[in-house]
């Protein structure tokens, strides 16, 4: 199915981001030509230092929210820039709503002049605080417009709709995919999100911090697991959007311990007062990805943490030489 991939040209808006980064490299390593455009907000251009010098790649710091114009043949944009965290987009509240509004208007407008295909980098935000789980793709969401996640939810439900309105009015060729939580290699160890976080604290050995009482769920996804997925969604011909992720769903506290088995050490957990609109429940129905992508992940949770530590030792230990 990726053989289609070969020889082309794709563009990856976020390409110096956590999941812009490691599509540029599978990219080059099916024979597409990438060019990265990034205006390293949240990404870093060390994400990618390994693949300058690559005949294939270009990285061009810009910010996608600017007319946006790449010379010569396109056939894909890979829309994966915008702050994802929480302590991203809260800290990013404007320019999260502009690279999702502006950001993803000019995407479609130069996917419309190249005749490229779209695939956006939805999430399963905008579904909210969901009150059916799992979610399947058919379900509207609980979205709190006016709280301070409304920033990102609201754009991403924003960008859904702008991409659809080009393809319904102009025939632009797109494809949505609606993220779930995704770790690996690459993330910041200032991310905030649950996996970087609990797993310095417990590489430092202290108290991982959970947020109200811990029984909130998420599912987590190993980020090969997700390249692979978006990848084939692209190579499909599927216009609607579609959920990628871990189907199985663990609690914050199921977490911090395979984090924590995962380190090897037990420094226990220290909870902190509940986040406002946080989601109490978040679980993909994957069904039509697996029926339509033949894809499902294949690495465990455990799996993935285990391939993940010796990114975030090597961090510590960076962060530690720099005093
Ligand atoms: P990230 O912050 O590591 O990457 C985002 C990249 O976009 C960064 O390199 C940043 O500098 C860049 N960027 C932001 N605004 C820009 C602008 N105006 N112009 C150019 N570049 C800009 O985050 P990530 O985790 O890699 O997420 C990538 C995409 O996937 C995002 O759209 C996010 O919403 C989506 N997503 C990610 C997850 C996940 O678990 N990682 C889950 C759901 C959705």
């Amino acid at each position: 199915m990726l053989e289609a991939l070969h020889g082309t040209h794709a563009v990856v808006l976020g390409g110096a981001g956590f999941l812009g980064s490691h599509l540029c490299e599978r990219l080059l390593g099916l024979g597409a030509r990438v060019t990265a455009l990034d205006n390293l907000l949240t990404g870093t251009a060390d994400n990618v230092a390994h693949l300058v010098g690559h005949p294939g790649f270009r990285l061009v710091c810009y910010d996608v929210t600017d007319f946006l114009y790449v010379a010569g043949r396109v056939d894909h944009i890979l829309h994966f820039a915008s702050p994802a965290s929480p302590v991203d987009y809260l800290r990013w509240p404007i320019q999260t709503m502009k690279v999702g509004a502006l950001g993803t208007h000019k995407a479609l407008g130069l996917a419309r002049a190249k005749d490229a295909r779209l695939l956006l980098a939805s999430t399963s935000e905008v579904y909210g605080d969901p009150r059916v789980n799992p979610q399947p793709e058919t379900y509207w969401g609980n979205v709190n417009p006016i709280g301070p996640r409304g920033v990102y939810d609201e754009a991403k439900r924003f960008a859904e709709a702008l991409t659809l309105a080009y393809h319904r009015q102009h025939a632009i060729e797109v494809r949505i995919a609606r993220i779930f939580n995704t770790f690996g290699p690459r993330l910041r160890i200032d991310d905030g999100r649950a996996v970087p976080t609990f797993m310095t604290q417990a590489l430092r050995g202290e108290p991982l911090t959970v947020h109200g009482d811990g029984l909130q769920t998420r599912s987590l996804c190993y980020v090969d697991d997700m390249v692979e997925g978006l990848l084939r969604l692209l190579a499909s011909d599927h216009v609607g959007p579609v959920n990628l992720g871990n189907p199985r769903e663990v609690t914050m506290l199921e977490l911090a311990g395979a984090v924590q088995d995962a380190v090897g050490r037990h420094p226990g957990v220290r909870h902190l007062p509940a986040m406002q609109d946080d989601p109490a429940v978040r679980r993909p129905d994957t069904r039509l990805a697996e029926r339509l992508l033949g894809w499902r992940g294949r690495h465990s949770l455990e799996d993935g943490l285990a391939r993940t530590i010796d990114w975030f030792r090597g961090r510590l230990a960076a962060a530690a030489e720099q005093g």
